[in-house]
């Protein structure tokens, strides 16, 4: 097994990767894990929703959507004060990243964005990483949240390209890349990955991991969910995900990205600490903190702590990837607003379940 970084990986490469007998798959994954990471290490981040729900996509895994009858409370834009607070208390608990994800279809110029950039410049100058997940964006958006700090930029691909019609027809893979290709014209650094568990093949899962894996660079960071099925969505009746599946995917995402840091994400409350540690060892190194995900479960962080001292884990620093951006105040901004009017797709394809969903939202008593 040739071990360094490869972009040329195919469908059938990773299926076969991912069929492997478990003991040589956790073998091989570990090896490569050990030649890249401290298998000791783990980052603890924290994902805090800064908008949460009336999304107008139909992501059919996802509760914020507004089309869907779920009980999720909806707010608006948090205030920077509210951010910070919440980004400081992380930091005392043990996070060096924070990610704020906003329910929108693609960032807005206007006062909202400027606010989001504040909380930027805000939770960098506090020494933590910081992420965003705001939908697409363009490439002056993208420069904008350079100019203000940001380390990473979280725009998950979901699934394969093919499947990806089944689960979302208010938007098309090709922007999904457009937004990724966007955030690399600039200093940021790239955070994508998926969702097991929507009703996708395993042809799908490596479809996913292909379009990661051929990204040139790799994304730096990848985030493997299992779907939490949520009551009111399209996906609601999805059976959970096995922790072998997990754990494989896992394992394979770490053979054909070494470098990137995996991140084990949603779903983590199903899974047993074996489970969890089995992932480690397959090569996950980061996980989100805090007892939500931005609106599912999570496991409580003095849980994490625990696990962490059962398994000998350190949190990892802030910092040890890639260096600190510097902020730029707004006033000193190279970057105005451009008055862009982007072209996003709109496929509006008719999917049998997100249809079936948004119908039994209509028949919900109000609240
Ligand atoms: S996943 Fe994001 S874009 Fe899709 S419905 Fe949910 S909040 Fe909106």
């Amino acid at each position: 097994m040739n071990y360094t970084i490869r972009h040329y990986w195919t469908k059938e490469d990773i299926v076969a990767i991912y069929y492997n007998p478990l003991m040589e798959l956790l073998y091989e994954a570990a090896t490569v894990h050990r030649m890249h990471h401290d298998p000791n290490t783990v980052q603890v981040s924290t994902l805090l929703s800064i908008k949460t729900g009336g999304c107008p996509e139909d992501c059919g895994y996802c509760p914020q959507a507004a089309r869907y009858h779920t009980d999720i409370e909806g707010n608006d834009l948090m205030s920077v004060q509210h951010v910070k607070a919440q980004a400081l208390r992380a930091k005392a608990s043990g996070s060096s990243r924070v990610c704020m994800g906003a329910a929108w279809r693609n960032v807005k110029d206007g006062p909202e964005f400027a606010q989001v950039l504040e909380m930027v410049r805000t939770i960098n100058k506090l020494d933590m990483e910081v992420c965003c997940t705001l939908g697409m964006v363009t490439e002056n958006q993208a420069q904008r949240l350079a100019e203000a700090g940001l380390y990473a930029y979280n725009h998950n691909l979901d699934t394969s390209e093919e499947y990806y019609k089944e689960v979302i027809s208010t938007r098309g893979y090709e922007d999904r890349l457009e937004t990724i290709e966007n955030v690399r014209k600039t200093n940021v650094t790239v955070c994508s990955g998926g969702i097991i568990g929507m009703g996708e093949s395993k042809e799908d899962r490596a479809g996913m991991l292909v379009a990661l894996s051929t990204l040139d660079p790799q994304p730096e960071s990848v985030p493997i969910n299992a779907l939490v099925a949520v009551e009111g969505t399209p996906m609601e009746d999805e059976k959970p995900v096995e922790i072998w599946e997990m754990i494989r995917m896992v394992a394979t995402a770490r053979i054909v990205m070494p470098k990137t840091q995996v991140r084990l994400s949603a779903g983590r409350t199903e899974m047993s600490r074996e489970g969890q540690a089995m992932c480690f060892f397959a090569g996950a190194n980061s996980i989100f903190a805090g007892d939500k995900l931005l609106t599912t479960p999570n496991p409580d962080v003095n849980q994490d702590m625990e696990m962490f001292r059962q398994l000998g884990l350190n949190p990892q620093k802030p910092f040890v990837k890639a260096p600190q951006p510097e902020t730029i105040e707004a006033l000193d901004s190279k970057y105005g607003t451009m008055g862009e009017k982007p072209r996003w797709s709109r496929p509006g394809h008719k999917i049998e379940r997100n249809e079936l969903a948004k119908e039994r939202s209509k028949l919900a008593p109000k609240e």
